[in-house]
């Protein structure tokens, strides 16, 4: 008998593995012949071959975090070569690259797997699951903390090429492949006149933004991303292969609006489709001193933007090279310019504007050019009541904590105010309601969205101590003023941020009660340690 015969035999009869997951967990297949016959169950024959682990198991069995994803690792690049890529190859190093913050293209898996459909992506399980490898998910890369979207050590799948595009005959349904990103989809859209809710910067990934919520700019009349996927196709814990909507598994179809990467990897989103030609937006700048009128304009604006659904704002202050500066996107649905909704927002002075009339994806690549990639990042977020002066005052909180770390090397800070209108929350009760837990009596909200930027890794400790300390105050104020608001919007949400209980008690018990029924082995909490899980 040859070595690598005795090894497979060995194999064969190896449970896999001790580890510090927990050795009573069986996520299985549990043998290598069980994993063999899954692989060749969904397709592949080569699984029957020889797919021997080059690294011996007792070196497998000695270093759980990295030895037995090597092992995966190299099991996968014996089955699946063309879309597994080690290190320092040009694609592991190529993929590495497509992370927007440094914290995630600095984080370094064992292996890169890049699907290219749904059976590879359960193939991948099965193979992770068996070596108890940790894993990660990637979409469009956009999650700013390290090991979001990304492992140290693990193995991460990187869903850039599930990349399919397809417009129904009937032109009411967009299936869009989970690796693509805003931008590709726009731009295949505006020449057919028709759009999906989606993300508002082109590089955004499908993934991620839709399974958290999603803003877009046509949010009141339509609501978010979420509130707008027909159907989803999904690989859960068991890698079965899925269509998820409201009729096949309305459990599911419920936590995936609002769940985030807690019950299965989604493969393809089916995006409700509609007419859309060109609109008017653009973005202004402004000196600090327009402060209080533009924070006056935000205030209205989203007590009256029911009035005109068609209308989007955000509003933003930054500190960048040595001053504070203001800043609003105005968007508009329709090809009108300054619509009455926009009057007073538009009388106040601005230094710089591009305000005009022009499709999505042309918006979309302007926001993707003033949000590059390269620097570190931390977003942290909260929801507030809309009240003048708390927004007034957490400027203040924001000028005040920039002031202490201003001489960091590439230092953008920024403070987002958004609102979450009362005709947006409206949408969030269709088709059964997706998971977020804001009722339409809540609104209007105020999100704000505390987003520091910097160049050195030395900075790191005290320019997210700055970031949360700012949060914390205006948490703090917020309460004070009996003006605080549970939820935590998870798209915004930084590293320990309690994102599940934001959705109350209620919905977060729902979504655990779901993830143990699908997932009774709780892979998605367990091997996919990375992003907010249901219970912290
Ligand atoms: C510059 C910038 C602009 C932004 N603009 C907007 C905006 O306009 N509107 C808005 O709502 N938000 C916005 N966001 C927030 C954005 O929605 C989140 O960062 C979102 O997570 C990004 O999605 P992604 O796929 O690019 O990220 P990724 O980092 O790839 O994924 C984020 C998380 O989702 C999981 N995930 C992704 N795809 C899948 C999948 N198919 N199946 C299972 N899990 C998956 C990942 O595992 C990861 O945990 C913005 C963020 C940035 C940095």
């Amino acid at each position: 008998m040859h070595a690598s015969q005795y090894l497979l035999l060995a194999l064969s009869m190896f449970t896999c593995c001790d580890t510090s997951v927990g050795s009573d967990v069986s996520f299985g297949p549990n043998t290598f012949s069980d994993l063999l016959s899954a692989l060749t169950d969904i397709g592949y024959s080569k699984a029957e071959a020889l797919p021997v682990p080059r690294l011996p198991l007792s070196e497998a069995k000695t270093n759980y975090s990295t030895s037995l994803c090597a092992a995966a690792c190299n099991f996968l690049g014996t089955i699946l070569p063309n879309i597994t890529s080690q290190p320092g190859s040009a694609s592991y190093v190529g993929q590495e690259a497509n992370y927007w913050s440094n914290q995630q293209a600095e984080t370094l898996p064992s292996c890169r797997v890049q699907p290219q459909s749904a059976l590879d992506v359960s193939a991948s399980l099965l193979v992770t699951k068996f070596f108890r490898c940790l894993f990660a998910v990637k979409s469009g890369g956009h999650a700013a903390f390290a090991g979001a979207s990304n492992i140290q050590a693990g193995l991460t799948l990187d869903l850039a090429s599930l990349n399919i595009f397809h417009v129904s005959e009937d032109r009411t349904l967009t299936q869009v492949g989970a690796g693509n990103r805003w931008g590709e989809v726009y731009s295949q859209l505006d020449p057919l006149q028709l759009s999906v809710i989606g993300g508002r910067v082109a590089g955004i990934g499908v993934g991620g933004l839709t399974l958290g919520g999603g803003i877009s700019f046509f949010s009141g009349r339509h609501g978010w991303a979420c509130d707008n996927v027909r159907n989803y196709q999904v690989v859960l814990a068991d890698a079965s292969v899925v269509e998820v909507n409201e009729q096949s598994f309305p459990e599911l179809y419920f936590a995936l609006r609002g769940g985030g990467n807690n019950f299965g990897i989604v493969t393809r989103f089916d995006l409700e489709t509609f007419p859309q030609g060109d609109m008017w937006g653009g973005m202004r700048d402004y000196p600090i001193t327009a402060n209080a009128s533009l924070l006056t304009g935000l205030y209205n604006f989203a007590n009256n933007a029911p009035s005109d659904p068609d209308a989007a704002l955000i509003v933003a202050f930054v500190y960048y090279e040595g001053e504070y500066l203001a800043n609003t996107d105005i968007e508009y649905a329709k090809p009108v310019v300054n619509p009455p909704i926009f009057n007073e927002l538009m009388a106040v002075e601005s230094l710089t504007s591009t305000m005009r009339i022009t499709n999505l994806t042309d918006l979309v690549e302007e926001l993707n050019v003033v949000n590059p990639s390269g620097f570190r990042e931390i977003y942290t977020t909260a929801t507030f009541r809309n009240d003048l002066n708390l927004q007034s005052k957490i400027l203040e909180i924001f000028v005040s904590e920039v002031s202490g770390i201003k001489d960091a090397e590439g230092l953008l800070p920024a403070l987002v105010f958004q609102p979450i209108t009362k005709d947006i929350i409206s949408y969030f009760g269709e088709n059964g309601g997706n998971a977020l837990g804001i009722a339409e009596s809540d609104g209007p909200l105020i999100l704000i969205d505390i987003s520091f930027r910097w160049s050195n890794s030395v900075d790191d400790d005290r320019i997210i101590a700055a970031a949360n300390h700012a949060l914390g105050q205006s948490v703090a104020l917020a309460k004070s003023l009996n003006l605080d608001y549970k939820y935590i919007y998870q798209n915004y949400a930084s590293q320990g941020q309690d994102v599940f209980a934001g959705y109350g008690a209620a919905n977060q018990r729902r979504l655990i009660d779901i993830s143990k029924k699908y997932d009774p082995a709780q892979v998605f909490q367990r091997l996919q340690p990375g992003y907010f899980k249901l219970s912290n």
